[in-house]
């Protein structure tokens, strides 16, 4: 067995968002002898294959839907202006590099120290680290250790080619633009990565299995989006019976980067074909326990692999935390990161800390999707349910943003906004908002303020609207 080499007061597994915002907390602020042990690059999912690449490409179509309006304004353009999309890769990751940097810089800063390699329980509170470079395991042992690895996008187990598909991490490789691309899957990252690529001229197709996609949101959401996404000329399979086969036809370049030349057919279960540049399944994503040993604890496991905790982040073994997708609860960056901070409070902070913890009650998240979805708190079916249908009371509107007045009619009606609030009791708590438009996605967060600290329809209604914009609707609304 390798010898004993560190001691630290926290060990932190995964280099993430929770794992980073849980050891600075607990080495910055209170100088816990904290160390990081990470097998990939600094920044976990959300730095280099999630939110930050997504919604960096999310303003590059965007730019290229504001050049389509400009036509309507009157700017004179050709049919269509050219862009170099591997132009914008690099400087993409030109970006997250720069962030990779800054995270490390920051870790540096906070007294952390970080051990690039692979970490594996060899007992409650042993692991042993096997060295990125090559080198030496060695032991590192903590009266405190965290969880926070993540989750990994997952593959459908028997479909005969299904390794053919890339996932949303290799997205993020493709530096030429395939000509057609298939997505499977109905949830935040299908529907995502598919209204970007639609948007820069990709011929997209969603395979869903029922008649909407993000079946989770409210039905305003989920029909409103999906008849939206059609519009858009996407074309959306409902109902799709599913893949039985994929078939390689022709490799694309073996770095990925390159699917125009790759040609795969899909046959599906009731026997139709189609030929494509490109396969994304993106149908969930697995607890990120590879390597960790966790059969060498006896920690509790979910149905699906995630680790058991309580509202305090406590696994079922003494000292041993988690936070963040691999505990399956509300998967969000943002979610693991406070949940890790919370979590450092109540481990090293001041005694007034020590029930620190985090409210996993009305987490608001945004789809940025074409047009975003924003959403808090319960939909109406959910909040019918709690609530009892005399309890709860909607209101909602739609109507056109005003950008799109220049745009000719057919153009101007096919861009929707939709707001819906979901209040319940006398009082009329809003205990659900759910908005889809223009602009939402930064609309969203001062409400989601209003709504966790309790504010009900009249204090919305008390609030002086801001005019001309989409956001006074939710003032103003009768
Ligand atoms: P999701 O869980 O959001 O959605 C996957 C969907 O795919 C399911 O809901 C299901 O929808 C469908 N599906 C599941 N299995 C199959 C199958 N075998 N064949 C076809 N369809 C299937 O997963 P994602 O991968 O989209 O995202 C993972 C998580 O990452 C999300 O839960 C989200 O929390 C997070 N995320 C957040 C983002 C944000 O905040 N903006 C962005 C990206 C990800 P149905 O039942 O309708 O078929």
């Amino acid at each position: 067995m390798a010898p004993v080499t560190k001691q630290y007061d926290y060990i932190v597994i995964g280099g993430g968002s929770g794992g980073s915002g849980t050891a600075r907390r607990a080495s910055g602020w209170y100088g816990a002898k904290t160390c990081i042990i990470d097998n990939g690059i600094p920044g976990g999912c959300c730095v280099n294959v999630g939110c930050i690449p997504k919604k960096i490409t999310f303003n590059f179509a965007s730019v290229n839907e504001a050049i389509e309006a400009g036509k309507h304004y009157g700017y004179k353009f050709g049919d269509s202006v050219p862009f170099d999309f591997e132009e914008f890769v690099n400087k993409r990751q030109a970006r997250i590099k720069t962030l990779n940097g800054i995270y490390e810089t920051n870790w540096a800063k906070e007294g952390i120290e970080l051990i690039q390699g692979t970490a594996t329980f060899i007992s409650e509170h042993e692991i042993e680290v096997k060295p990125k470079d090559g080198g030496e395991a060695f032991k590192v042992t903590a009266p405190h250790i965290s969880i926070g690895t993540g989750s990994y996008p997952t593959k459908p187990q028997g479909i005969k080619g299904s390794e053919y598909g890339i996932t949303s991490d290799e997205f993020f490789l493709i530096k030429h633009l395939p000509k057609k691309m298939v997505f499977v899957g109905a949830g935040y990252i299908s529907v995502e990565l598919a209204g970007m690529m639609n948007a820069i001229g990709v011929e997209t197709h969603m395979f869903i299995r029922g008649d909407t996609f993000l079946r989770k949101f409210d039905p305003m959401v989920q029909e409103t989006m999906t008849k939206h996404y059609e519009e858009l000329g996407i074309h959306v399979h409902r109902n799709h019976p599913g893949i039985k086969e994929v078939i390689q036809l022709n490799p694309g370049s073996e770095d990925g980067s390159d699917p125009r030349e790759k040609k795969l057919k899909i046959i599906s279960n009731d026997g139709t074909e189609m030929e494509t540049n490109e396969l994304l399944w993106a149908i969930g994503r697995g607890p990120e326990d590879r390597g960790l040993g966790l059969d060498k604890i006896n920690i509790k496991r979910g149905e699906k692999g995630h680790i058991v905790v309580d509202k305090y982040q406590n696994t079922s073994v003494d000292g041993v935390y988690a936070y963040g997708d691999i505990t399956g609860q509300a998967e969000l960056t943002p979610v693991a990161l406070a949940a890790g901070r919370q979590l450092a409070n109540r481990l090293f902070g001041p005694p007034e800390l020590k029930d620190s913890h985090l409210d996993y009650d009305r987490i608001p998240s945004v789809v940025f999707s074409h047009p975003e979805v924003g959403t808090t708190g319960l939909t109406e079916p959910q909040a019918i349910e709690k609530y009892g249908k005399e309890n709860v009371k909607i209101y909602q509107t739609k109507f056109t943003n005003m950008y799109y007045d220049p745009f000719p009619p057919e153009e101007k009606k096919k861009q929707p906004t939709q707001m819906k609030i979901i209040c319940q009791g006398p009082r009329e708590e809003v205990v659900g908002l759910h908005i889809l438009g223009k602009g939402c996605d930064e609309m969203l967060q001062g409400f989601g303020v209003a709504i966790k600290m309790g504010a009900t329809k009249k204090d919305f209604d008390s609030c002086v609207a801001i005019h001309p914009t989409s956001a006074e609707e939710l003032v103003t609304m009768r």
